[in-house]
């Protein structure tokens, strides 16, 4: 499988241009634009779809899921103010791509996926690359209780609600990155934990999301 893994300047430079597209659609936080700037997206697409790597757009992954946007990548990882080191629970790992962001701002990343193709796909995928996250198959709308407290939770398929579970699971002055809304759409939701039991909730954009399909969702 070694063949796919070339990163030659035709993929660089249109990583680079992805990267002036994301700050002109608003994205500041330089320490997340240098992260897209350093992941080979094309890595994750097959070689025939190579020249779709580096639009801004969603792409088909299989099992009926997508590899998300990378604005939405950008945008969620902007709000989740990474720190070095901090822990970072993922619900929804998908191709991965996301992970790796993670991976390269820092943190500590535990990712959870319920679709077992995909689970195997990023488990081997990812650490060949050079990104070891964590990986786990199952449910995660419950997030991962034996893991916790995370210092920040990302979520990456549309939630009818925010589950409990999750805000039980952040430390107090950790953030909740989650887009709320029904199938169609979603506004994008994030929850800092300014106390034991005690939220701020601040709600933004739309976006448009797969399913967050388990216990605590649809
Ligand atoms: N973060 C991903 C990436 O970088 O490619 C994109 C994720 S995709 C938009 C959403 C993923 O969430 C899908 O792979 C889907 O199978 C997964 N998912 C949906 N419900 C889930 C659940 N309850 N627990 C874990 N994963 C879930």
């Amino acid at each position: 499988m070694a063949y796919k893994y070339i990163d030659n300047y035709r993929e660089q430079g249109a990583r680079k241009k992805l990267v002036e597209e994301l700050r002109k659609k608003g994205i500041e936080d330089e320490r997340v634009l240098l992260a897209i700037g350093k992941v080979p997206r094309h890595f994750f697409f097959d070689e025939t779809f190579w020249n779709q790597a580096y639009k801004d757009i969603a792409f088909p992954i299989g099992e009926d899921q997508t590899i998300s946007q990378p604005y939405t990548v950008a945008y969620q990882s902007q709000l989740l103010h990474i720190n070095l080191g901090d822990k970072v629970l993922e619900i929804g790992t998908g191709s991965g791509y996301q992970a790796c962001i993670l991976v390269e701002l820092g943190a500590k990343v535990y990712t959870i996926e319920r679709q077992e193709k995909l689970y195997e796909r990023t488990s081997k995928v990812l650490p060949y690359m050079g990104y070891k996250p964590k990986f786990f198959l199952g449910d995660g709308s419950r997030g991962i209780a034996k893991h916790a407290p995370y210092d920040k939770i990302i979520v990456t398929a549309g939630a009818p609600t925010v589950p409990d579970e999750l805000l039980k699971q952040l430390k107090v002055g950790g953030i909740l990155v989650i887009p709320v809304g029904d199938q169609q759409s979603q506004k994008m939701v994030t929850v800092l934990k300014v106390g034991e039991n005690d939220y701020e909730k601040i709600v933004l954009d739309t976006f448009r999301f797969v399913p967050l399909v388990g216990d605590k969702a649809w």
